[in-house]
C-alpha cells in the first residue's frame, strides 16, 4: 500500500525543485494506485511565512496534481498541519527518554559556543556526540542525576531533548535512486528533537507523522540525505518500521555550478516558481511560469525531466504517460541543469497540440483589450495560422497584428526586396480582378488569382510578394490565400490601394 507524503515548510513561495518533489510523489503514488499526501511542517515559527500555505495549495491545483489526504481533505491521518499536532509530539519524546535513547541537556546558547570555540582553538570541530556528551563539560541528564534534572526542568530552567545516537557502529542504509550507503554513527551527532517551548524539531515531528500517517516511500530533495541516518536510527529506537528513502538530484543552475536560485532566474530571465508570489511583507513580487504564460501541462512536463528520463527518444508525456512510466530507476543521480531553451521547446510542442477552440478562448481577452472585436470563429481561424510560430498566447497579437489592422507602414527590406519598377501596374490591374472575385474563400481566391497571373504569363512571385507587402506590411506570415480570406475581400482591396496610392 504506496503512501507518500510532500512535506514542505510555509516558509515562502514553492520553488520550482519543490514542485518537482511533489510531482515525483504524485506520479509514484498515481503509479502504484497509492494515495499522495500533502503535510504541512510549520513547527519553526520563526520561519513561518502567512500566505506561503495557501500558495502551495494553489500552486499543486495550477500544476493539476492535488493531493488526496491534506489540509482540508480526506483527514483521515490529519490534522495535517503540524502546528496543530504540537501536542502529540511530546509523548515520543518522552518514550525515547524512557527507553534511555534520548537525553535532556540544559547547556546554554553561551556554553555551546564555548565549546564550540576550545574545539575550534584545537583545529577540530565541536560536536555534540558520543565523544563528549559524557565528558562532565556539558550538562546534560547523562551527567547529572535525576534529582538534579527534576530540579531544573521544575525550575523552569531551558532544556533540549536530545536524540542519543549510539556509538561505534556502522548504519547500513538503502536509498531507492543512490543504492547503498553505510555511514559511522561516530560521526553523527545527538540532534534535538525537542524544545522547552513544546515544540518538536523538524527531525522528531517529520519522523513521528511519517510514522502515524503510515508513510510507505519518504521521497524528498537531496538537502534531506544528511538527515537520512538520523531518521533511520529514529525508526529504530522506536520500533518503528522504516519507510523506503528516495532522495532527488539537485536542480543545478542552468550556467556555472550550484543549487538553482531566484537569483538566476531574475538574472537570465524565468521564473523559478510556479505561480507568481507576493512577499506581503516586502511588497516583492517573483515572476511565475503561470503568469508568463506557461501551459501547466508543458510546465509539468519539463519538470519530469528534470531529473528522470524514460530511456528512450520520446519527450512528450502527458501526465498519465508520465505516471505509467515513471520509476526511480530512471531517476538520474547527477544534479539536473534548468535550461531555459529547453523549456520554452516544450511550451511551444505544447502550444502545437492545443486545439484552436482553446487558443482562441485565451486570445479573445487580449483583443478585447486592444478594442477589437472579433468573432471567435474567425479567432479560431486566425489562431490555427499563427500558432506554429508561437511559443506564448500573448504571441499571438504579433503573429497576426496584420490580421485585424491595415499596415501602417511596410518594412523597408521587404519593400526593397518585392517591389520592383511594373509592380504598381500591377497591382493596380489586380485590384479589378479581385473585386469581381464572388466566392472569397481561401481556395477560390488563390485559383481565381493564378488563373488571372496564368494568362497574363506573369510570374507568380511577382505578384504574391507585393501582394503580401501589400496585406502584412513584410514579407513574413500564413499562407497568403488564408490571409485574403480572413480578412475578406474590401479590405484586401482597401489595403492594395492604400499600397498603390
Ligand atoms: N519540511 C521539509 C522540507 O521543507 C520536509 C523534508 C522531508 O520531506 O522529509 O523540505
Amino acid at each position: 500500500n504506496v503512501r507518500v507524503r510532500f512535506a514542505p515548510s510555509p516558509t515562502g513561495p514553492l520553488h520550482i525543485g519543490g514542485v518537482r518533489t511533489a510531482l515525483y510523489n504524485y506520479l509514484f503514488a498515481k503509479k502504484h494506485n497509492g494515495t499522495f499526501i500533502l503535510r504541512i511542517e510549520d513547527t519553526d515559527q520563526t520561519r513561518y511565512v502567512a500566505n506561503a500555505e495557501q500558495y502551495i495549495i494553489d500552486a499543486l491545483k495550477w500544476c493539476n496534481i492535488p493531493f488526496d489526504e491534506g489540509p482540508g481533505k480526506n483527514e483521515k491521518f490529519g490534522p495535517y498541519r503540524q502546528s496543530e499536532r504540537k501536542d502529540l509530539y511530546k509523548k515520543y519524546a518522552d518514550t525515547l527518554l524512557e527507553k534511555g535513547r534520548a537525553y535532556y541537556a540544559f547547556d546554554t546558547p553561551e556554553e555551546l559556543t564555548a565549546q564550540r570555540d576550545f574545539y575550534a582553538s584545537k583545529g577540530k570541530m565541536f560536536i555534540y556526540n558520543w565523544q563528549n556528551r559524557q565528558e562532565g563539560k556539558l550538562v546534560n541528564s547523562l551527567v547529572l542525576s535525576e534529582e538534579e534534572v527534576q530540579k531544573r526542568i521544575n525550575a523552569g530552567e531551558k532544556y533540549v531533548i536530545r536524540f542519543k545516537i549510539p556509538e561505534s557502529e556502522i548504519l547500513y542504509m538503502q536509498d531507492e535512486i543512490r543504492g547503498r550507503i553505510s555511514i559511522k554513527t561516530n560521526t553523527l551527532d545527538d540532534k534535538v528533537l525537542f524544545k522547552s517551548d513544546g515544540m518538536p524539531t523538524y527531525h522528531l515531528a517529520n519522523i513521528v507523522d511519517d510514522h502515524l500517517m503510515e508513510i510507505s516511500h519518504v521521497i524528498r530533495g537531496e538537502e534531506w540525505l544528511p538527515s537520512m541516518p538520523l531518521h533511520v536510527l529514529l525508526y529504530r529506537a522506536f520500533d518503528w518500521e522504516v519507510p523506503k528513502f528516495a532522495h532527488l538530484p539537485l536542480i543545478l543552475k542552468p550556467v556555472g555550478k550550484g543549487k538553482l536560485s531566484k537569483r538566476d532566474g531574475d538574472k537570465l530571465g524565468f521564473p523559478v516558481f510556479p505561480l507568481e508570489y507576493t512577499n506581503e511583507e516586502t511588497g516583492d513580487v517573483s515572476r511565475g511560469y503561470k503568469e508568463d504564460g506557461y501551459f501547466a501541462d508543458a510546465f509539468i512536463n519539463m519538470l519530469a525531466f528534470l531529473g528522470w528520463n524514460p530511456g528512450t527518444q520520446q519527450e512528450i508525456f502527458s501526465l498519465e504517460e508520465l505516471t505509467q512510466k515513471f520509476d526511480f530507476e530512471r531517476v538520474n543521480k547527477a544534479g539536473a541543469k534548468f535550461n531555459l531553451d529547453k523549456t520554452k521547446w516544450f511550451q511551444q510542442q505544447y502550444m502545437q497540440t492545443k486545439d484552436d477552440a482553446e487558443l482562441a478562448n485565451l486570445f479573445m481577452p487580449i483583443l478585447e483589450k486592444k478594442g477589437i472585436n472579433k468573432n471567435i470563429e474567425d479567432v479560431k481561424k486566425i489562431v490555427s495560422t499563427v500558432k506554429e510560430r508561437a511559443v506564448f498566447v500573448d504571441d499571438f497579437w504579433g503573429l497576426a497584428t496584420f490580421f485585424f489592422e491595415t499596415p501602417q507602414e511596410y518594412d523597408s527590406k521587404s519593400l526593397k526586396r518585392s517591389w520592383k519598377e511594373g509592380t504598381t501596374d500591377l497591382i493596380k490591374e489586380l485590384i479589378p480582378v479581385i473585386s469581381q472575385i464572388e466566392d472569397f474563400s481561401s481556395q477560390n481566391t488563390e485559383i481565381e488569382i493564378k488563373k488571372w497571373m496564368t494568362s497574363k504569363e506573369i510570374g507568380y512571385s511577382k505578384v504574391m510578394q507585393p501582394l503580401r507587402l501589400c496585406l502584412v506590411g513584410k514579407l513574413a506570415g500564413p499562407h497568403l490565400f488564408d490571409i485574403v480570406a480572413m480578412i475578406g475581400k474590401e479590405e484586401t482591396i482597401l489595403r492594395l490601394e492604400n499600397a498603390v496610392e
